[in-house]
């Protein structure tokens, strides 16, 4: 019998980090970017807010009406039965109404119309009965009904937005009410993205007997295009030590972050883990998560390096396990809407080896009593691309995790909030 060296196919094979350790030793190494740029409102929709964001007026300016209605005295309410009351002018939304209101009278009012000086309630146009310049009002009103009050959605001086808040529709819709029309965010993080490998071709081009398309560099520039990252493509580099060093140790200069992918195994062509272990530091390079297993991360110069796998899935799992994550830390990203994880029952057996993360890619569905389920998308293969394309969801396996029967509940991460 042949002594084997450790591979992919033992279950314990030594040497490789459990995926939650590899994650916090990343974390634990990241720097957080300094430097923030001032840009348009219109701009700032997915970007990090730097410095808090105060009121300097109230919102809404001015005590207004919820309604389309007729503004009041509280007082004229009748106790029983019903009353009149002379309708005397009018406020509409933007024209408020600027008369004295007598007594046992009212305005005609709009929702958004400033309140008018007296009046402390309005009733909805639905609840009163209208005569041509009066109406007729009973016993269900309450004092302050159908009325939005000065400040109520934002005080004046009040901190409105922290910093670290990743900026959603919504936040721009409140700076926008606010009058606010430029904001300081934290400036994007420049992210550095490489493939390696003699056999790669760009699409477009003829592939080389034996080649085949590079795949991974556009998978990666099309999830980190976003607007707070800064992308630089540093093109297909080939198996060649000094060729590595010489485009890494330049984006080192300049790159808040590299990205390459390929070339960390242990075959004769692999590189990268060596060129990383010259010019810069190796933080780990095995990691127990399937697909994904071979993922050098290090530093070489200003940049942190995250050396991914060159199985096309193995790219995507990584980068959504470890580099996301990292990225958004980078970034000072505090208040973003989180990923949700569900549980779901599986349609299938499933194969798993206790020992290491497993990421599967499935499809979540419902059945007919609404409970979530979930079937594999076919061969799991870490190079088969199709299984990842198909997917709606990740089947999330832990590391203890052994094989799982159908029907058993599984964690699924939906890519809905996640990609
Ligand atoms: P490696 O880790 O370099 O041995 O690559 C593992 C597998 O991924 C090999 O079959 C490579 O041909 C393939 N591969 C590496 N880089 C890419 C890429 N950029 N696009 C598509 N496939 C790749
Ligand atoms: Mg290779």
């Amino acid at each position: 019998m042949i002594e084997t060296q450790p591979s992919c196919t033992d279950i314990f094979e030594s040497g490789l980090m459990p995926c939650s350790d590899a994650l916090r030793r990343i974390m634990a190494r990241l720097p957080h970017i300094s430097g923030y740029e001032r840009i348009s409102l219109q701009n700032a929709c997915g970007r990090t807010l730097h410095e808090p964001v105060i009121s300097h007026i109230n919102v809404p300016p001015h005590t207004n009406s919820a309604v389309d209605g007729y503004a009041f005295y509280a007082e004229d309410i009748p106790n029983s039965n019903t009353t009149e009351l002379n309708v005397i002018g009018q406020a509409l939304a933007g024209k408020p109404f600027r008369g004295n209101i007598p007594k046992v009278a009212c305005v005609r009012i709009m929702t958004g119309a400033e309140l008018p000086a007296g009046p402390d309630v309005v009733a909805m146009q639905e609840h009163v009965r209208i005569y041509e310049n009066r109406i007729e009002i009973d016993n269900r009103h309450k004092r302050g009904q159908n009325i939005r009050l000065v400040g109520e959605d934002l005080k004046c001086g009040e901190t409105v937005l922290q910093p670290g808040k990743w900026l959603t529709p919504a936040d721009i819709g409140l700076m926008a009410s606010l009058g606010i029309t430029e904001i300081n965010v934290n400036r994007k993080l420049k992210v550095a993205i490489a493939s390696t490998g003699d056999e790669l071709c760009e699409p477009g081009d003829l592939t080389s007997p034996g080649g085949i398309y590079d795949s991974n560099r556009y998978s990666l520039i099309a999830a980190l295009t976003r607007p707070d990252i800064e992308i630089i493509n540093l093109g297909i580099i080939p198996d060649n030590a000094e060729k590595l060093l010489e485009a890494f140790n330049q984006a080192g200069r300049f790159a808040d972050m590299i990205l390459s992918t390929g070339g960390v195994s242990v075959g004769e062509a692999d590189f990268t883990k060596s060129v990383l272990q010259h010019s810069g530091q190796v933080e780990f390079w095995k990691v127990a998560i399937k697909p994904g297993r071979p993922l050098a991360f290090g530093q070489i110069d200003k940049a942190v390096f995250f050396g991914l796998p060159g199985n096309p899935v193995a790219v995507l799992v990584t980068f959504y396990y470890f580099v996301l994550p990292a990225i958004e830390q980078m970034l000072s990203i505090t208040g973003k809407p989180v990923a949700p994880t569900l549980k779901a029952r599986v349609s299938e057996n499933l194969r798993k080896k206790p020992g290491r993360t497993e990421i599967q890619r499935g499809i979540l569905s419902r059945d007919e009593k609404g409970d979530w389920l979930v079937a594999t998308t076919g061969k799991q293969g870490s190079g088969i691309l199709r299984s990842m394309s198909l997917a709606n969801a990740f089947i999330v396996l832990d590391h203890e995790t052994g094989n799982v029967k159908a029907g058993d509940w599984v964690t699924v991460q939906p890519f809905a909030g996640f990609l």
